[in-house]
């Protein structure tokens, strides 16, 4: 598929060629895409989180589309990924050039752009997969807003966060997932219990150890991860209130 010159030499994002463990039991690429509403401390994407431009290894749409078009025999899935995918001029045009190259698409989601999830959930771009991060309780995402938002903006990532919780509840138990990283500070059994009680009793809720290395507030590179018993007492927890909780 030839693009455009104008639409095929803009830079898409940063382009994994292959993963087998980013889209669920596919064989994918995946593309990270720059700029993100949130300022998790423990992020490790710092790169693209803070950069307001391209990524200096980020590719053009055309090479994207040349690359799927190479491996259609391997790759049948596409993520989408960030940063926050849905805040990129990107993402549109990569889901239609990806769409029809004839592969199914995941997008990863924070779930704040919940006005733009509402509109691509309803469009015929709707992706076949859709994970929502989850980080905290929804009470407590004001921890994780960008220096300097006002008050009323902080107040407004709960509300967001939980719109979107219920747009991707909507859809399909098999089209959707919840995923949150255990990071001490930020999840304990109580906020385990507050997410919880948001996700449909179907949920897909997969949980990822936290990493004390490149985190985006260096505060958090001297924080220790859980160790295996506590990890489990928080897992066995959440499958007490969401049978399909587990630990990936
Ligand atoms: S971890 Fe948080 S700050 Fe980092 S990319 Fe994801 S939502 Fe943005």
């Amino acid at each position: 598929m030839q693009l455009s010159e104008n639409a095929g030499s803009k830079k898409a994002g940063v382009l994994v060629k292959t993963t087998l463990v980013d889209f669920p039991g596919i064989v994918a690429s995946a593309i990270f895409l720059s700029g993100c509403n949130l300022r998790c401390p423990y992020c490790y994407n710092t790169g693209l989180v803070l950069n307001n431009g391209d990524a200096p290894d980020a590719v053009t749409l055309q090479e994207v589309v040349t690359h799927l078009e190479q491996r259609k025999s391997v790759i049948k899935g596409f993520v989408i990924s960030g940063g926050e995918a849905l805040l990129s001029p990107m993402l549109l045009p990569l889901l239609r050039a990806v769409r029809e190259l004839g592969y199914k698409v995941k997008l990863d989601t924070n779930g704040i752009a919940d006005n733009r999830l509402e509109d691509l959930i309803r469009s015929e771009y709707c992706p076949d997969f859709i994970a929502l991060d989850i980080k905290t309780s929804p009470a407590r995402y004001a921890e994780l807003a960008p220096a300097g938002l006002s008050e009323e903006k902080k107040n407004k990532l709960t509300t967001s966060l939980l719109h979107s919780v219920k747009l991707v509840s909507s859809l399909p138990a098999d089209r959707r997932e919840f995923r949150t990283v255990l990071v001490p500070p930020l999840v304990k059994e109580d906020d385990i219990r507050s997410i919880a009680a948001e996700l449909p009793s179907d949920a897909s809720w997969m949980f990822a150890q936290f990493r004390n290395e490149n985190c985006l507030n260096p505060e958090y590179n001297n924080v220790s991860p859980y160790i295996q018993k506590e990890l489990d007492a928080l897992v066995s927890t959440a499958q007490s209130l969401i049978p399909g909780a587990k630990l990936r």
